[in-house]
């Protein structure tokens, strides 16, 4: 424990707080899958010591779940499937957790119907009259084949003949255009392509969410998986811990930030436009409410989705706990930059912390959803940890 000087907000003069300065190899900001999967690496790899500093009262980042009022198990912020198609990441995970399987099914309230989605063939047959449905199934597997995914925007601009254009716009307008615009406050054709390629229409009988080679839940939960990737005696976790308000008094060789790369430069060049939900929790005593574990709502409401975490778990309890999700417009202070918006003008914007980064000369390392500025699955983020530590830290330790 040592004195230090500290002069107080008001001018009063010098007084002293007691700090208890610590010393570390590695100071890392943000206890989601970046961070955690960073500091498990180089405690277990490199033998060097690390804290890991989250300003929330837990770990997890956005995959942190916990047991409500109702002993169901859910996701916090949001419901979180495990899907990829990279088999060293699955294994990586593996070590950490036994996987539930899960193969995720959404369906859309069209017309007063339920269809999958991503929208195929299945869907096609459950809104239109079946000598047209079937028609038009034809039309599709001549000019893009079976098993074929097209996203919406690609389709809007290559599909040939009266009936399937007219098909693809009923697809526009029912699926994407309003969902989009609930969801991000922008129309598909002004965001990146590639967030609404993420569910394209998928010209087979597949009425799965995602087609990833592995896919799953952590059989006993995010938390438990994060605690035991997390607990290695040269971890230090400290939780309820703003990075901001540590720095001076945590000694460390070098620094991983995974927060928002615009906060950690104190938005030198302006605030990074982020969308922020809100989540409605609901229970039923009902054992379910759904039959599936998601029903989007392009058209109606002002939710996007409802969830029944049930399926995700398969937990067998007694009632039932959904979620309804809706998009906000993201004010800092008030809500959680939950994503980045995929925009060129955005990521240009982005670009100009990227320099700031690099002038840094990687004496700071940014990784992560936020400090990256992408649309991360968990995934890519856990890919994107992995790739860092094999390329910057092991060459470099
Ligand atoms: P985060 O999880 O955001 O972790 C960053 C952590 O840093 C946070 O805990 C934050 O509190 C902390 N932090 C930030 N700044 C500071 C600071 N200054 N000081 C201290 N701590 C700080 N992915 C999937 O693969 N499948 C899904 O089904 C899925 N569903 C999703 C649903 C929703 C609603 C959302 C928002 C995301 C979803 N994702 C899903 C994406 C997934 O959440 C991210 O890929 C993942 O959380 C990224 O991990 P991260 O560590 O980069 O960021
Ligand atoms: N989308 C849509 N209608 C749907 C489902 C998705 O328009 O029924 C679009 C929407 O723009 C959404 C994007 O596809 O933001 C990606 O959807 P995904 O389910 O991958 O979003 P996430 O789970 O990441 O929030």
């Amino acid at each position: 424990m040592v004195k230090t000087p500290l002069l107080t907000k008001e001018g009063l003069g010098v007084v002293f707080k007691q700090v208890l300065i610590m010393k570390t190899d590695w100071l890392i900001v943000g206890a989601g899958f970046t961070g955690s999967v960073l500091a498990e690496r180089i405690a277990s790899q490199l033998g060097q010591t690390v804290i890991l500093v989250e300003q929330r009262q837990h770990l997890g980042g956005n995959a942190y779940d916990y047991y409500d009022d109702h002993g169901v198990l859910v996701h916090q912020y949001g419901p979180h499937i495990f899907h990829t198609n990279a088999q060293y990441i699955w294994d990586y995970l593996a070590q950490f957790t036994e996987w539930r399987s899960y193969y995720h099914r959404v369906l859309a309230v069209i017309n007063g119907k339920t269809v999958p989605v991503p929208f195929n063939l299945n869907s096609l047959e459950a809104l239109l009259p079946p000598h047209y449905a079937a028609k038009l199934a034809q039309q599709l597997i001549e000019q893009y084949g079976f098993d074929v995914k097209v996203p919406i925007l690609k389709i809007r601009d290559t599909a040939k003949g009266e009936d399937l254009k007219w098909l693809v716009e009923y697809i526009y307008e029912n699926v994407f255009l309003h969902y989009t615009v609930k969801q991000w406050g922008l129309k598909p054709d002004e965001l990146s392509p590639s967030v609404t390629a993420r569910v394209p229409i998928y010209i087979s009988r597949d009425d799965r969410y995602f087609q990833d080679k592995f896919q799953g839940l952590p059989k006993f939960g995010y938390t438990k998986l994060f605690q035991r990737l997390l607990n290695h005696p040269k971890i230090k976790l400290l939780l309820n811990t703003r990075y901001q308000e540590v720095a001076e008094d945590i000694h460390y060789q070098r620094l991983i930030f995974t927060g928002p790369i615009d906060e950690f430069f104190n938005y030198l060049h302006g605030e990074l436009p982020y969308r922020s939900l809100a989540f409605k929790y609901l229970h039923t005593e009902q054992d379910y409410c759904q039959t599936v574990a998601t029903i989007n709502y392009p058209n109606e409401y002002a939710y996007t989705r409802t969830t029944e975490f049930k399926h995700l778990t398969g937990q067998r309890v007694y009632g039932s706990t959904y979620i309804e999700e809706y998009p906000q417009v993201y004010r800092r202070g008030e809500n959680i930059a939950y994503y980045p918006i995929p925009k060129d003008e955005y990521r240009a914007w982005y670009r100009k912390y990227e320099l700031e980064a690099e002038k840094l000369q990687k004496s700071v390392l940014f990784a992560g959803r936020l400090a990256d500025y992408q649309y991360y699955n968990m995934d890519q983020a856990v890919a994107r940890a992995l790739s860092l530590f094999n390329k910057e830290l092991i060459l470099k330790n």
